[in-house]
């Protein structure tokens, strides 16, 4: 459905054969002991797969959107928390690649699996409205700012090597007015400040993160004074509503073959017949497949439509999320009722998919957030 040419095809096919041998086997533990998968990505890393979207003169693979979809949605059928660590890597990427002249090394450590990015966007005074952050750069001359931030959720948090942090410029005189720097693991005053206790993608470190006092040069500023909603919108927010589609849809074709295995092979020895005799729940599993489709079906489109910009091209984007997203959540309902008490009691991994499913749905723009904003947009009202 992703429609790939034969480099992407061979890209995505690598993808799922590491996920086979190296991802889909930690899964359960992953989620278990809430244990970041750092193996898992490893792996990916091992393969050249942190760099997916690095510039192939950087040594990356060079791919846009399209492989990203393809990729994460292979990686999302076998750990859906792998998945969300790797998609806000390469949101995190994707702002040093508007960056280039000032993150030449970190796009090339990223190519060769030694960098892994995240986004540091989300604070605990703005909650989920990711485009006014409330803390604030103060100038140091230069260029160099020092950066005093609570952000409240930062995936990865604690084990990526650069945070993509956004913060009110210097000089703002609002929030919308906000810069994008990049914070490196190493400098002075980053901390992670609390627990990660996720309902689902328990292994992604979605931890909360304070800043005090980090200092950084003109040269981690990857954006102009002013300019960070500019990326927010323009670099990050495409990418991410693809990604965030990729990973419900690849969680919700996990719970389709889930399911399918489990009914096929459950049976009732009293009448020597198995749950796939059951009429309603054949239906359930084609009311499944067809909704997992049709996502995948409309994730294409806006993959066509991000290829070749329009009139449509926006709000398509604006809905890419929440039809992936809420998807995953209907149909790994779906799979629970399917499954029953096996389900319940954690057979095959449904309940955990059925967990991972609702956290793409508060990751900001929410589920809500993007119906107001797809809404206001339809009613021909500014979005913001
Ligand atoms: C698993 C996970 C990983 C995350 N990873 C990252 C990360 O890597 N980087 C990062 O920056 N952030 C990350 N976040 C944070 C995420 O993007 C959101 O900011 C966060 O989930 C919002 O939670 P909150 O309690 O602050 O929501 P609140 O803002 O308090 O929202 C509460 C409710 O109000 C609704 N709401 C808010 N505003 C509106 C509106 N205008 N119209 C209609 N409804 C509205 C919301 O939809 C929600 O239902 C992550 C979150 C999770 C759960």
């Amino acid at each position: 459905m992703y429609r790939l040419n034969d480099e992407q095809q061979q890209i995505v096919a690598t993808a799922a054969a590491v996920a086979d041998r190296d991802l889909a086997p930690r899964a359960a533990s992953v989620d278990r002991d809430a244990a970041f998968p750092a193996d898992s990505i490893a792996a990916l890393g091992a393969s050249g797969l942190l760099g997916l979207t690095v510039a192939k003169t950087h040594g990356g693979l060079g791919q846009g959107p399209r492989t990203v979809a393809a990729v994460i949605d292979a990686v999302a059928q076998r750990c859906p928390s792998t998945a969300m660590v790797y998609l806000m890597h390469l949101c995190g990427v994707a702002c040093y690649t508007a960056a280039p002249d000032k993150t030449a090394p970190l796009l090339e450590a990223a190519a060769a699996g030694r960098h892994i990015s995240t986004l540091a966007f989300s604070e605990k005074g703005s909650r989920s409205h990711f485009w006014a952050p409330v803390s604030r750069a103060s100038a140091s001359g230069n260029g160099a700012v020092s950066i005093n931030a609570q952000k409240s959720f930062v995936t990865s948090a604690g084990h990526a090597d650069g945070y993509v942090v956004s913060t009110q410029s210097a000089g703002a005189t609002q929030p919308l007015e906000s810069s994008i720097y990049v914070v490196l693991k190493e400098d002075a005053g980053v901390a992670v400040s609390g627990p990660w206790r996720g309902l689902g993608l328990r292994g992604n470190a979605s931890a909360p993160m304070t800043l005090s006092n980090v200092s950084v040069g003109a040269d981690r500023a990857l954006t102009a004074d002013g300019k960070g909603l500019d990326m927010m919108l323009g670099v990050v927010l495409p990418l991410f509503q693809v990604g965030s589609a990729a990973v419900g849809i690849g969680i919700a074709e996990a719970a389709v073959n889930a399911t399918i295995g489990h009914v096929t092979h459950t049976r009732f020895e009293q009448s020597n017949s198995s749950l796939a005799d059951l009429p309603t729940l054949r239906a359930q599993i084609a009311r499944m497949r067809i909704d997992t489709d049709r996502a995948r079906a409309h994730l294409g489109a806006v993959l066509d439509s991000l290829e070749s910009p329009g009139p449509a091209t926006q709000l398509m984007v604006l809905e890419a999320k929440a039809s992936g997203t809420e998807t995953a959540v209907a149909v790994t309902d779906m799979a629970m009722r399917a499954c029953g008490g096996a389900a319940f009691g954690g057979a095959h991994g449904i309940e955990r998919l059925f967990r991972d499913a609702r956290a793409p749905i508060v990751m900001a723009p929410t589920s809500e957030v993007a119906y107001e904003f797809i809404g206001r947009a339809l009613c021909g009202l500014e979005v913001f």
